[in-house]
């Protein structure tokens, strides 16, 4: 095998052991690709987060996204005084599929001494998403069981994080992520989403959500994770019907095989263009549940309505 030297530290290492960054034209060792990678999380970051009396929920899943951006966070906070991390974990209830990404994460929390918590589908709206999927078939209703999932998790992650009071929840979302939705929403021509995608409310409904991952794509993360020989879920789920995402995503990484850069780009052009959008109108309460909802009666609502399994 040939040898070369890091673009970092200057030392020769076997070229199967070094990670060429086709967009900044760099190779890296281990180390310095380690320690660069939460350079730039660090950056991401900025002094308004890590700083004292802070608290951050960090949504883990057991996948390789959120366990990196939990080591990483972890690793800042702990040497910052009253400032710490607390992993929740949301159970939705797939068979032979969640509870092996709840024991990875737990093992992660448990090993690094990071505060956690569970909460589950079933004791926030009486069902878990096996049975909502089985009842709106017996009913004959359609759903898209993610669309469902990610609104009913993401009322969970803020709640729970709302309880605990922490400043902020951490979402795992990577570069590759980050790229997809906003060029999805481009192409469907939803400016409504784009600003909602970029932009915090200021309500105190909501807790603050931030994205530290953003800036690293996702085979850095996956790297990352491999170095250092961390142990997440990897089975997809069941459920997982990213038709649409997934042609926008072959087509954004088509781009960046020819083009290296260009998942940074579409997201350095969209947090320009942010800056110009309005944040849409205020925000109004779902009348049964109290949380944010552009209805009365907010969709997930009106959906266990029709399941039949509303609550109160
Ligand atoms: Fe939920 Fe869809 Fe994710 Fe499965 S793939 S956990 S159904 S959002
Ligand atoms: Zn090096
Ligand atoms: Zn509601």
């Amino acid at each position: 095998i040939s040898k070369s030297k890091c673009g970092k530290c200057g030392n020769a290492f076997n070229d199967d052991k070094l990670y060429f960054q086709k967009h900044s034209g760099v190779k890296f060792c281990e180390e310095c690709f380690i320690k660069d990678t939460k350079r730039k999380i660090r950056k991401n970051l900025g002094k308004d987060i890590l700083k004292n009396h802070i608290t951050i929920a960090v949504g883990i899943s057991g996948g390789k996204d959120s366990l990196v951006m939990a080591y990483v966070l972890n690793e800042f906070f702990k040497q910052i005084p009253n400032s710490k991390i607390i992993g929740i974990m949301v159970n939705e209830g797939i068979e032979g599929f969640r509870n092996d990404g709840i024991e990875k994460g737990i093992k992660f929390c448990e090993k690094f001494g990071i505060e956690y918590h569970i909460a589950t589908f079933s004791e926030y709206i009486g069902a878990n998403l096996d049975e909502i999927v089985n009842i709106a078939k017996e009913k004959n209703m359609t759903m898209n069981p993610c669309s469902f999932c990610g609104v009913i998790r993401r009322k969970i992650l803020n709640r729970v994080a709302i309880e605990k009071k922490c400043d902020y929840l951490a979402i795992g979302h990577n570069l590759d992520d980050i790229s997809q939705a906003v060029m999805m929403n481009y192409i469907e021509g939803d400016i409504k989403k784009l600003a909602i995608l970029g932009k915090s409310s200021n309500s105190d409904k909501f807790v603050k959500r931030i994205k530290p991952l953003s800036k690293i794509p996702e085979n850095e993360v996956k790297l990352f994770a491999d170095i250092l020989k961390m142990d997440y879920h990897k089975a997809p789920c069941p459920y997982s019907c990213l038709s649409y995402r997934s042609e926008v995503s072959d087509i954004i990484d088509m781009l960046e095989e020819k083009h290296a850069g260009t998942m940074y780009s579409i997201v350095a052009g969209y947090e320009r263009l942010l800056e110009h959008l309005e944040v849409p109108g205020d925000i109004t309460l779902c009348e049964k549940c109290g949380e944010p909802s552009a209805l009365k009666i907010c969709k997930v609502c009106s959906f266990l309505k029709d399941l039949g399994l509303e609550k109160n």
